[in-house]
C-alpha cells in the first residue's frame, strides 16, 4: 500500500490529510498558522500536523511515499522555502519546507507549489474531463491564480506566473493595491479590499447608504448581505462584477483556458453575485472562445485537495499518471 500527503499551508491555518493510493483520505489534522517567533516555528507547526495526520491513518511518517504541499508565497522554489510572507509577521523571514518534510516522510518526492498551483492540480485531478488548459482563480483575501496550459502547470520564474491579482485594469490608479502600485485587480476585488473601495466610491458621491462604511469592522460580508436591498452596496457589486470580468477576460486572452473554476472566500459565499457578473460579460469582452465559468468543486478544501493530488501524480495532477 502506498501512502501520500497533502500539506496546506495557509496564513491562518495549516492543514494535512493522509491518504491511501485510490486518494481516500484515512487521517487529518490541522492547526492554527504560528504568528512567530520565527519561520522554523511554522515549519514545525507544519512538521507536528503531518506526525498527527500520519498518526490518525495509522501509519509511520517515513511509509509515506510521496508528499505535496501547496502554500502561501512567496516561495524559493529552488530552495524549498517561503521567503518574507506578505500575510505573517515581518519577525518571520524565511519558512523552510521541502527539506524538513521530505526528512520527515523519508521521501525526496515533496512537491513545493504555491496555494493557486494546487488549486488548479486539485481541479484537475478531480475535474471529470481532465482538461489540459484550465485556471482555477481565487477571489479571497487576495487574487491570483494556477494556470495549467498543454497539460502543463505553469510556476515561471520564482513561482511567480498567475499573479494575475497584480494586473493593471484601472489606468487611473483609482484604488493602490495592498502591493503598492495603482489600479490592479486586487486592490478592487479582494476581500480585504472590497471594504476600501467601497468607501473610496462613497467619498466620491456619497449617497445615502444602509452600509456602515463608516464603521472600522465594516467588512465586503456587509457589501454582499445588502445586495438588492441598497442602491450603493448593489452600485457597490456592480462595479466589483465590471473589474473581475475585466480581469477574467485578460486571463481568457492570455491562456485559452477551456474552463477557469473560482474559489476563495468571496466566490464561495457569494457565488451568484461574484460569477454571474462575468459569466453575462463575457461576451463583449472576449475575442477568443468563452471558457466556462463554475464555482470550485472542491470549496474550502481545494488546496490541500490539491497538494495530495500532486502527491499522487508527480506534481501535475494529470491523472493518467496514477
Ligand atoms: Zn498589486
Amino acid at each position: 500500500m502506498a501512502y501520500y500527503v497533502g500539506i496546506d499551508l495557509g496564513a491562518t491555518n495549516v492543514r494535512s490529510v493522509v491518504a491511501d493510493d485510490e486518494g481516500e483520505i484515512l487521517g487529518q489534522a490541522r492547526d492554527s498558522t504560528p504568528r512567530g517567533p520565527t519561520g522554523i516555528a511554522v515549519t514545525e507547526a507544519v512538521l507536528n500536523v503531518v506526525r498527527r495526520a500520519c498518526d490518525e491513518a495509522g501509519i509511520e511518517p517515513n511509509e509515506a511515499t510521496a508528499a505535496g504541499i501547496g502554500a502561501i508565497g512567496p516561495l524559493d522554489l529552488a530552495e524549498g522555502a517561503i521567503e518574507n510572507p506578505a500575510n505573517l509577521p515581518d519577525t518571520i523571514d524565511r519558512i523552510p519546507l521541502t527539506g524538513p518534510v521530505s526528512v520527515l516522510l523519508d521521501t525526496d518526492d515533496v512537491y513545493l507549489h504555491n496555494d493557486t498551483n494546487a488549486g488548479v492540480i486539485g481541479e484537475r485531478f478531480h475535474s471529470d474531463r481532465n482538461p489540459d488548459d484550465m485556471v482555477y482563480l481565487t477571489i479571497s483575501s487576495g487574487v491570483g491564480a494556477g494556470v495549467c496550459v498543454d497539460g502543463h502547470v505553469i510556476s515561471g520564474w520564482d513561482g511567480n506566473a498567475g499573479e494575475v491579482g497584480h494586473m493593471t485594469l484601472d489606468p487611473n490608479g483609482f484604488m493602490t493595491c495592498g502591493c503598492g502600485h495603482d489600479g490592479h485587480w486586487e486592490g478592487y476585488c479582494s476581500g480585504n479590499n472590497i471594504p476600501k473601495y467601497a468607501r473610496e466610491l462613497h467619498a466620491e458621491d456619497p449617497v445615502e447608504t444602509a452600509l456602515p462604511v463608516e464603521d472600522p469592522d465594516f467588512s465586503a460580508v456587509d457589501v454582499f448581505e445588502h445586495a438588492g436591498e441598497d442602491e450603493f452596496a448593489d452600485h457597490v457589486i456592480h462595479q466589483l462584477g465590471h473589474w473581475n470580468a475585466m480581469g477574467v477576460a485578460n486571463i481568457v486572452h492570455a491562456y485559452a483556458p477551456l474552463i477557469i473554476y473560482v474559489g476563495g472566500a468571496v466566490a464561495l459565499n457569494n457565488p451568484d453575485l461574484v460569477l454571474n457578473p462575468i459569466r453575462e460579460k463575457m461576451g463583449e469582452m472576449v475575442m477568443s472562445n468563452i471558457p466556462e465559468i463554475q464555482l470550485t468543486t472542491l470549496g474550502d478544501e481545494v488546496v490541500v485537495e490539491g497538494a495530495l493530488a500532486s502527491a499522487m501524480t508527480a506534481g501535475t495532477g494529470d491523472r493518467s499518471r496514477l
